[in-house]
């Protein structure tokens, strides 16, 4: 990645523009930059990844009604919809066959692709701005816009509550946030990890207990057991050891999006009608109960806040597992080059 010059479009009267402070790195910007999802979603460039995005209002269009200037707002992996779809009409803008992503979607005001959060600046329709709650620090609040409400929202919808027991594969970004959700909403927590050293963080993090899944003996302790389990891998595994942990009638929702097909084998799901299933993201007011969720239970994200010259180098360790747990970046850095 290198620095270049975009524009952003002349405010509307429905826009707000937003000077952003931080910006997450998701590893999901890591695939879009290395075009790894290009049978789904072809990288369009130069590409200027970033949908985690918090920052302070400094302009906002005739018509806003609910920001000012002045206001701390954030954006996350959507900017537009047509807000008349079957799937807009109930809140699930993820899935409106006219969405717009924050970065890599058409843009219909410019031409060419929308443009993320590694910049200084961006202009979003008001419908699409969240308000982060005023108790939970800035930094590692950006990083709840997408890996927050990725997570939250199949939790939410599994029912996970107090008595139930989760599992959460992978202890990245996504995945740190998983356990501190499920933690907060009662669950017995399990993590999933390949990485030994992770283990005291992941107990730290509201996990009740660490798996070290390269581990066959450890995995076998738990076999038949969870009501859900949360997959966060962002590359090839086996999915078919984790289907095998699920208790009957379980239920595996992957959130991680590896480029290639996962192998799954029919009989681990026959044996206990279990079920496997996806999540995307999640719809703006599911996003800001979200946010209101962490506000009031204390939920950030853990972050290492980098400066923007550092970001090719964030990305190398984003590969190697070595995030704990979440990428920021100051955005300062870039307005200072
Ligand atoms: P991340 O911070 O890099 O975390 C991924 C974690 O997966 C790693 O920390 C590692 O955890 C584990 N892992 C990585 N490679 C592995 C391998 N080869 N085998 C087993 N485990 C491995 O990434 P993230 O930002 O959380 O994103 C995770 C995935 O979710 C990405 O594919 C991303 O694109 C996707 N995503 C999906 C949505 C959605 O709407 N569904 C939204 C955002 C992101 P351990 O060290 O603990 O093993
Ligand atoms: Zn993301």
């Amino acid at each position: 990645m290198a620095r270049t010059t975009i524009s952003r479009r002349d405010l509307t009267e429905h826009d707000v523009q937003i000077d952003i402070i931080f910006c997450g790195i998701c590893h999901s910007d890591l695939h879009t930059v290395r075009n790894e999802w290009k049978e789904f979603m072809p990288t369009v460039y130069p590409c200027v990844p970033g949908h985690e995005i918090a920052g302070r209002v400094t302009k906002v269009g005739s018509a806003v009604t609910q920001y000012k200037v002045g206001d701390i707002a954030a954006v996350g992996c959507l900017v537009d919809s047509d807000h008349t779809c079957e799937h807009c009409r109930e809140g699930l803008e993820q899935f409106c066959p006219n969405g717009i992503y924050t970065y890599n979607s058409p843009d219909k005001h410019q031409g060419g692709v929308t443009f993320g959060g590694y910049s200084e600046s961006i202009v979003v329709d008001e419908r699409f701005v969240l308000r982060v709650p005023s108790n939970l620090d800035l930094a590692a609040a950006a990083p709840l816009l997408c890996a927050g409400i990725t997570t939250y929202s199949p939790l939410r919808r599994a029912g996970v509550t107090k008595g139930k027991k989760v599992g959460v594969v992978g202890l990245g970004g996504l995945g740190h946030m998983g356990v501190k959700l499920a933690d907060a909403l009662g669950a017995h927590v399990v993590v999933f990890s390949t990485s030994p050293d992770k283990k005291e963080d992941a107990l730290r993090l509201g996990a009740d207990e660490v798996v070290i899944s390269r581990n066959a003996d450890e995995m076998a302790k738990h076999a038949g057991s969870f009501d859900f389990i949360l997959d966060t891998v962002s590359a090839q595994h086996d999915i078919n050891a984790y289907l095998n942990l699920l208790a009957r009638d379980g239920k595996l929702t992957l959130v991680g999006a590896p480029p290639e097909p996962l192998g799954v084998a029919a009989f681990a799901l026959i044996m206990g009608n279990r079920s496997l299933s996806g999540s995307s993201i999640g719809g703006i007011r599911e996003t800001q109960e979200m946010l209101d969720f962490c506000g009031e239970h204390n939920i950030t994200s853990d972050v290492e806040v980098i400066p923007i010259q550092k970001v090719n180098e964030a990305y190398e360790r984003l590969l190697k597992s070595e995030v704990k747990y979440r990428f920021t970046i100051d955005m300062a850095s870039l307005k200072s080059e």
